[in-house]
């Protein structure tokens, strides 16, 4: 059983003064794997003064410094790889498919920000003036659990691009992965008090960051409820802020589209990441022509998803994370009951054989209606709601009447159809016939999906302030 306590601050495992400790419970079989020691306000104003200290030098490295220093950070986190990964599964139960591709993501994120950087202008003209990007100094990092390291990365990737130094507090529940993500940063070489790390709860370490005078921007990435009380509490010192935050994406299948092809894909498309996907397409949208042979194809593929061990190679959905996020999925699901949707398979309670761990079944409703909660609700959990539609145009407004607008996704036989109805959809990001990823393209929400842009030029502009200077 491992033992975390200690936090990263100024290049150093530093002993805390916090003494509250956490238990870290594995979510497949609820046994104690660790413990993490919190941090408290004084550990958090330490770091943040390390990072302070250190942004008057690091702000004004050059370029060419800074992609030295991403490739450093690449290298030290591809080396151990394979670790990250197991205590992925281990710690939070993400399925061994998932966690590759959130490791591959990881080592992406300093790659992607090392080509962004080669082609980025820090200077730039206006009219006649000089416009400089200036990095707008000590950035709060805050990150939720469904994949902790990757958020890490790819925010810290960004801050070091633009010039910025960081103090990042993850969820408490993820102490195990971000003392490994530490180890591999300090490996790396980083100057000291560019990276610090303060475990915590939200409510005191978070707090601390998004009141404190001396941080100048939080990148957030969480839940809807957190990201609007940061928003409000940092507008006392005018922080800026990058809110990456909840989502209810839509997933339109238009009736031209290969359902055989098109149903199975969005039935393990929502539950990817077990269902605590922010971008998960939980809202299938399907023409009402064509609701039986829908319901008939997602009904099959749910009952070939494999639920249950995350470390076995062919595991579709792993466990809960918590008891608590366990609970939480139930009682939409048995809300769906009380709204009046139809179970098409799945249902309350846990998968049999699977009763130590947080397991859901792999749940779908049909004949849901648009405005019942549980699809207008993020549930976070491997729960998909099919709901039909006349015609497009309908299929467009059901998809954009939601309070999210993250991701969206269209699947057509007709590509310039799907573009078509792509473009009218509210969301930061719309797929067209499949699930795709770009690392230079923008990532981030409309509405109360958030607030800003990550990935890309469009997220290193986020780390930076332009000054105008006229002569
Ligand atoms: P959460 O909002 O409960 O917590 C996120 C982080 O905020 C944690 O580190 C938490 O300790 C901290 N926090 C809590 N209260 C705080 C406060 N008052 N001040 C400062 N920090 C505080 O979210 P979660 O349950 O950990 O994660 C799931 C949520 O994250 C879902 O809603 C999901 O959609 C969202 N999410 C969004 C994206 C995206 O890119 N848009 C990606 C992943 C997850």
């Amino acid at each position: 059983m491992k033992r975390i306590d200690n936090a990263y601050i100024n290049g150093k495992f530093t002993e805390l003064q916090g003494v509250e400790v956490f238990d870290l419970i594995n979510p497949s079989n609820h046994e104690k794997i660790g413990e993490v020691v919190l941090g408290n306000e004084t550990d958090t104003k330490k770091a943040i003064a390390a990072a302070k200290e250190a942004f008057k030098t690091f702000s004004k490295t050059k370029v060419e410094e800074r992609i030295t220093i991403l490739e450093n950070l690449k290298k030290a986190v591809e080396k151990r790889g394979d670790e990250l990964i197991e205590t992925m599964i281990m710690e939070y139960g993400g399925t061994r498919q998932f966690c590759t591709v959130a490791f591959q993501n990881m080592v992406g994120s300093f790659e992607h920000m090392i080509e962004t950087l080669r082609s980025f202008e820090f200077e730039r003209k206006a009219g006649n003036t000089l416009v400089q990007m200036i990095p707008v100094g000590v950035v709060g990092i805050i990150t939720p659990w469904n994949s902790s390291n990757s958020f890490i990365c790819n925010k810290l990737a960004t801050a070091v691009a633009a010039g910025c130094t960081v103090v990042v507090k993850p969820s408490e529940m993820s102490a195990l992965q971000t003392q490994l993500i530490i180890e591999c940063f300090h490996e790396a070489g980083l100057p000291e008090g560019v990276f610090n790390v303060v475990n915590g709860l939200g409510s005191v370490v978070g707090n601390e960051i998004v009141n404190h005078p001396d941080i100048a921007k939080i990148s957030f990435t969480g839940s809807t409820h957190t990201g609007k009380m940061i928003a409000k509490g940092a507008v006392d010192s005018m922080k800026r802020v990058t809110l990456e935050l909840g989502g209810k994406s839509p997933n339109i299948i238009l009736d031209d589209a290969d359902f055989n092809q098109a149903i199975p894909q969005a039935v393990f498309g929502a539950y990817m990441n077990s269902g605590q996907a922010c971008i998960a397409p939980t809202r299938l949208l399907v023409p009402q022509s064509k609701l039986e042979e829908v319901n008939r194809i997602a009904r099959e593929t749910a009952l070939q998803v494999v639920v249950g061990n995350p470390a076995s190679e062919n595991t579709n959905v792993g466990p809960m994370v918590s008891e608590k996020q366990y609970e939480r999925v139930q009682s939409y699901i048995k809300l769906g009951l009380e709204e009046g949707a139809d179970l098409l398979v799945g249902g309350s309670g846990k998968p049999e054989g699977l009763e130590s761990g947080n397991f859901v079944k792999a749940t779908i409703f049909t004949n849901v209606r648009n405005d019942m909660r549980i699809a207008q609700e993020e549930i976070f959990g491997p729960v998909l709601s099919i709901i039909s539609y006349e015609n497009e145009e309908e299929a467009i407004s059901i998809a954009n009447d939601t309070p999210y607008g993250l991701a969206a996704y269209v699947t057509s036989s007709d590509e310039s159809r799907a573009f078509r109805v792509a473009s009218q959809i509210e969301a930061g990001r719309v797929c067209v016939n499949g699930f795709k990823h770009d690392p230079l393209a923008p990532f981030g929400g409309f509405k109360q999906s958030g607030i800003g842009r990550e990935f890309g030029a469009f997220g290193l502009e986020e780390y930076l302030e332009p000054k105008s200077i006229l002569v």
